[in-house]
């Protein structure tokens, strides 16, 4: 913890931790200790771990990322966290993020964004986002681990461009009480780690079901890191010839095929599989993420929470609400606001948002039939080309952001499971990553195929 504390200050030009929480940190250091030298050790004992802005932590500032969160200090502790520090995990603090995680490049955060620890040139890269402070700071060595979430791709993304890894989990795996809300029916808790063991064992402390939350799960928590054998003789692994987007970069093309090699290596078969709605993910999820977020972000009115905008003389409610939005509201979260309620609203609900829920299903149903056709995992890249430099991309275009999420998207739509785990450098020397994606509830099975790619 101590180490953690000095390199957390040593790496403030990162922009990772944006609330550090030494106090806090050194408590729970010292029960950790009592609790070793009594014998009673739980799995993440002594352990330093940052958390994304988006979970409420106890007493401590919980924005997520965003102005209209403003000295916001929750009254009570998310169900992960609670966990983390039931399995002796220690907080650091809170790690930087895209506004309500919206982005793919920490770009859209209210503090600036985070930097990526890789450096090959003078410019500074984006860790990815939305959970880019945690990767930072995990790639940086600030903390051990860190918690992110992950809704179209958010901690696959910025796993792949720190060359950490890092796992969704099957929704309904991990609570989402207490965690600042913003596409609920795809949002998921998971960790951010240095290996495939770490966030195995991260996992196994947050996992589990919760009564506080409805779309949790109840369902047994598997040893994730007893799964760990790299013994994987047999198993049958699906290559997504959709995913084989025209135009790929031949060095990620070549990754995915040096992936298809070391599980080859390790007895698995490499089997072609079609998805055929896969290439009808990204505008799917860009109509449905917006709409759950325009419905969880009116909350945000400047009664209830952090930020209230200055009134004029005579101004009414009304006036509240939009100043106070107007002004806590970034741009992009704005954007999606406008969209999310324009694809909602009754002479376009059904060209947009009921069209997009079909094709959700469509989406799911091919994942279902690989599945049922004996695929074990599915492998393919993460991210389209390896971290880019602050500011050049989406400046003009959103969708040129978008466009990054393009092989993360498919499988939040599916509620399934997928891991992100660097294996290798592109020519100009920053991490490339993989992802597996895997059958429901298989968190453990999937997690030992990630293993063997590490
Ligand atoms: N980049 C995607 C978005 O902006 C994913 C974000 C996330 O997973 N939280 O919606």
């Amino acid at each position: 913890t101590m180490a953690c504390l000095t390199a957390m200050d040593a790496g403030d030009g990162l922009n990772a931790f944006v609330h550090k929480t030494p106090e806090l940190a050194l408590e729970q250091a010292r029960a950790a200790d009592a609790r070793i030298a009594a014998g009673d050790a739980p799995a993440m004992c002594g352990i330093p771990v940052g958390v994304k802005d988006l979970f409420a932590v106890k007493g401590v500032p919980t924005q997520a990322g965003s102005n209209i969160l403003r000295g916001f200090r929750p009254e009570y502790e998310s169900t992960v966290t609670t966990k983390l520090w039931e399995a002796g995990a220690v907080c650091l603090g809170k790690l930087n993020m895209d506004e309500f995680a919206m982005g793919s490049s920490n770009e859209s955060s209210c503090y600036g964004p985070a930097v990526n620890p890789w450096k090959v040139d003078e410019r500074k890269l984006t860790p990815g986002g939305s959970s880019g402070g945690s990767a930072a700071a995990v790639a940086a060595d600030l903390c051990l681990a860190a918690l992110g979430t992950d809704t179209g791709g958010s901690i696959r993304q910025p796993a792949a461009f720190c060359g950490i890894t890092g796992i969704k989990p099957t929704y309904g795996r991990v609570s989402r009480w207490g965690v600042v809300a913003y596409a609920s029916s795809l949002d998921q808790a998971g960790p951010m780690a240095k290996s495939v063991r770490d966030a195995a064992i991260m996992l196994g402390a947050i996992a589990g079901h919760d009564a506080k939350d409805s779309t949790s799960a109840e369902l047994a928590v598997p040893d994730f890191e007893a799964a760990l054998t790299g013994d994987i003789r047999g198993k049958r692994i699906g290559i997504p010839r959709e995913y084989r987007l025209e135009g790929m970069p031949a060095e990620i093309a070549a990754l995915w095929d040096r992936g298809m090699d070391m599980l080859r290596d390790a007895g698995a078969e490499i089997v072609d599989i079609s998805l055929p709605h896969a290439k009808y993910a990204l505008p799917t999820y860009y109509i449905i993420a917006p709409a759950e977020a325009s419905s969880n972000l009116a909350r945000y009115d400047g009664v209830r929470y952090g930020h209230r905008a200055k009134l004029a003389q005579g101004d009414g409610i009304t006036e509240m609400y939009e100043k106070t939005r107007a002004e806590g509201f970034g741009p992009e979260v704005q954007r999606r606001i406008m969209a999310g309620t324009y694809v909602l609203s009754a002479g376009f609900y059904d060209a947009y948002y009921n069209r997009a829920r079909k094709v959700r299903a469509l989406i799911k149903r091919d994942f279902e039939q690989a599945f049922a056709a004996g695929i074990d995992a599915i492998l393919a890249p993460t991210t389209p080309s390896s971290a880019f430099g602050l500011g050049e991309q989406g400046g003009a275009d959103p969708v040129e952001m978008y466009l990054n999420d393009v092989f993360t998207v498919t499988l939040n739509l599916a509620g399934l499971p997928g891991v992100a785990v660097p294996v290798g450098l592109d020519s100009k020397g920053l991490p490339l990553g993989l992802q597996l994606i895997g059958r429901p509830w298989e968190e453990a099975a999937l997690l030992n195929h990630a293993y063997v790619l590490e």
